[in-house]
């Protein structure tokens, strides 16, 4: 089953950064609200995960005391997928800086230098809602963490990632289904 969903998210990135990321940065394209308004009701499931992750890692107690490594190097985490979740929660301020995510080796790829992610209040934590980070920081767990899962907390973040993925998915083939469209030209250009 690992594998199958490996394979799942492999063609998942492939499809948002290949076809949907470069529409969405070409300005050219956008999201009918009608589209949006399909999209919305999957959010529940989403969110009711998120509201698990939150109150898992925070039983967990690590992130307290770390002064988030994880947080640091300035690059992008935001997908396409996230940035439909800023639109259905009508963000204020969404992330200026991209909607591109590598579909491997994101880290290296995506980083535009040392410092920390814009969103890290240092000494207090991310200043984004869980709902409205990107998926990657709802689920990652770093070595540290790693060492004191228990069998429940893997399956929990088992079940968080496939969660995560089905909304992915649902978003992916909203958009590809003839979920953007082009925006009009203005006469005369
Ligand atoms: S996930 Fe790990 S590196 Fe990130 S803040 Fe928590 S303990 Fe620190
Ligand atoms: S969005 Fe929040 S959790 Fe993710 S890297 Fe930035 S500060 Fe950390």
């Amino acid at each position: 089953m690992k594998f199958v969903d490996s394979i799942s998210r492999i063609i998942l990135r492939c499809v948002a950064f290949f076809v949907l990321e470069p529409r969405l940065k070409s300005g050219q394209w956008m999201i009918p609200a009608s589209v949006l308004d399909r999209l919305r009701p999957e959010l529940d499931d989403l969110f009711s995960m998120h509201d698990k992750a939150k109150q898992m890692f925070s039983e967990l107690e690590i992130c307290v005391t770390c002064s988030g490594v994880c947080c640091m190097g300035g690059y992008s985490r935001f997908t396409v997928f996230d940035h439909v979740v800023h639109l259905l929660t009508g963000l204020q301020k969404p992330p200026e800086w991209t909607y591109r995510l590598y579909p491997f080796r994101s880290y290296a790829l995506n980083r535009f230098d040392e410092g920390l992610c814009p969103y890290l209040d240092l000494g207090k934590g991310c200043t984004l809602s869980y709902n409205n980070r990107p998926s990657v920081c709802v689920y990652w767990v770093c070595g540290k963490m790693q060492k004191v899962l228990e069998p429940a907390h893997e399956k929990m973040l088992i079940e968080l990632r496939r969660r995560i993925d089905t909304f992915h998915w649902k978003v992916a083939r909203a958009l590809l289904l003839g979920g953007m469209k082009r925006k009009s030209r203005s006469k005369g250009a």
